[in-house]
């Protein structure tokens, strides 16, 4: 997931991951999942893919709460770049763009195949699932195969864990919340 990193008070940053569904913004301060009903009523950013598959992210405006990204005022849509500063009302974010993927659990539906060994993944074991291109790998704590190579083959650097590559200057990050 990409992520966003919260301002806080004048020195502090909170890191936010965005989730599949996205993440709605009030103007004072509340950043949260996005949900079904949100759209419209409050900016959010929404993860969407281009032809080749990959992912990118999008601010979207709502009428009521105006935003600004890098001091432009978002219209309609704004397809957000690595490390872009965000202003909805009196909540300030950072955006990176930075893709971080998540070991989970394989749903109880059916098998699939590894994309490294080409075994069978038995659902409810651990694997990751490429947060880029979709590919799923074992992933437990005696066998990972996504670990296998530092990238994914579409590319997807496979550390877990990657810190941000950058703090705007002037503050600090809190601890990560893990909403998992
Ligand atoms: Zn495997
Ligand atoms: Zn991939």
């Amino acid at each position: 997931m990409a992520y966003v990193m919260q301002v806080r008070d004048k020195a502090t940053l909170k890191r936010i991951d965005i989730p599949p569904r996205g993440i709605s913004i009030s103007g004072s301060g509340e950043v949260r999942p996005a949900r079904r009903n949100t759209a419209g009523r409050r900016p959010v950013i929404l993860p969407y893919r281009d032809v080749n598959g990959s992912l990118h992210y999008a601010l979207v405006h709502s009428p009521r709460t105006p935003c600004y990204v890098n001091g432009d005022d978002v219209l309609t849509l704004h397809c957000l770049s690595h490390r872009d500063f965000i202003v909805c009302g009196e909540t300030a974010l950072f955006f990176d763009s930075t893709i971080i993927p998540q070991p989970e659990s394989l749903p109880d539906a059916h098998e699939v195949p590894c994309a490294y060994c080409r075994g069978s993944i038995q659902p409810g074991s651990g694997v990751v699932c490429c947060p880029n291109c979709g590919l799923v790998y074992h992933h437990d704590h005696d066998n990972s195969c996504w670990l296998a190579n530092n990238r994914c083959a579409c590319g997807q650097i496979t550390d877990l864990d990657q810190r941000p590559d950058w703090i705007p200057s002037g503050f600090t990050l809190e601890a990560a919340d893990d909403d998992a």
